[in-house]
């Protein structure tokens, strides 16, 4: 589990990067020992199982999700437990095959590093171009090799299918029944964007601990940091300030 002056260095870090570049820097966090290059070969699930991983040490493994109903408009709020999160891929990178008609296509789940790829896309349509392009394999039409943007939309839509049957934490979806109106709503959670969210709301709580202890006491930024979370209370509320 991170120090707070590690996820304090990582939330710095984060607040001048984009979305799939914070979800990195936290998943860094949770393998501490991995090399930057092997993160991003890592499947999109599987960092997602580790980034649950890493949310159940730092605040525990109940999750508050909000969602709203699609058909009355209600907030529903639950608890999501980490320990809910579907298995991680046990299938190899290379293990997946969609056949259609006439089409034979070898495809592989989408990783980390397709993510960031497709993140310096100009469009939603080009980003899935690059996916597609980086995670086919080889793609034939009755034997004849074809290019991956030429595979019509239904076999593009069965390799997506095949990559999330093997992938299953990479789209999280929960199943709801409204409290309001008892129809099915479905919530999706997005652990990479979930654990930023709190990893900035923490850092920024913990600079005002660190603001106001330092003014009240004189103490540098290293020795607060150093102090367990209960005796900062503590010498918060003896400050004043809590
Ligand atoms: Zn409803």
């Amino acid at each position: 589990m991170p120090d707070p002056t590690e996820l304090l260095m990582a939330w710095e870090t984060g607040l001048s990067t984009r979305a799939p570049r914070r979800a990195l820097l936290l998943h860094a966090l949770a393998s501490p020992a991995a090399m930057v290059e092997d993160l991003l070969d890592v499947p999109v699930g599987a960092r997602d199982a580790d980034l649950f991983g890493l949310r159940g040490s730092l605040f525990g493994e109940r999750m508050p999700v909000r969602a709203t109903c699609p058909h009355c408009g209600e907030e529903i709020e639950f608890d999501f437990a980490v320990d809910q999160v579907p298995q991680r891929a046990t299938r190899g990178p290379e293990a997946l095959r969609v056949e259609s008609g006439e089409w034979t296509v070898r495809s592989r789940v989408p990783t980390v590093g397709d993510l960031l790829a497709a993140a310096d896309a100009g469009s939603g349509e080009e980003a899935r171009r690059i996916m597609l392009s980086r995670c086919v394999v080889s793609a034939s039409r009755g034997g004849t090799p074809v290019a991956a943007e030429d595979l019509p939309p239904h076999v593009q839509e069965q390799i997506a299918e095949a990559a999330a049957a093997a992938d299953p934490c990479a789209d999280i979806r929960l199943k709801l029944t409204c409290p309001e109106c008892g129809r099915q709503a479905t919530a999706e959670l997005d652990i990479a964007s979930y654990l930023w969210a709190e990893v900035d709301a923490w850092a920024r709580g913990t600079l005002l601990d660190v603001h106001l202890l330092a003014v009240a006491y004189g103490w540098t930024e290293p020795e607060i940091l150093a102090l367990s979370p209960t005796r900062r209370r503590h010498y918060l509320e003896l400050s004043g300030h809590a």
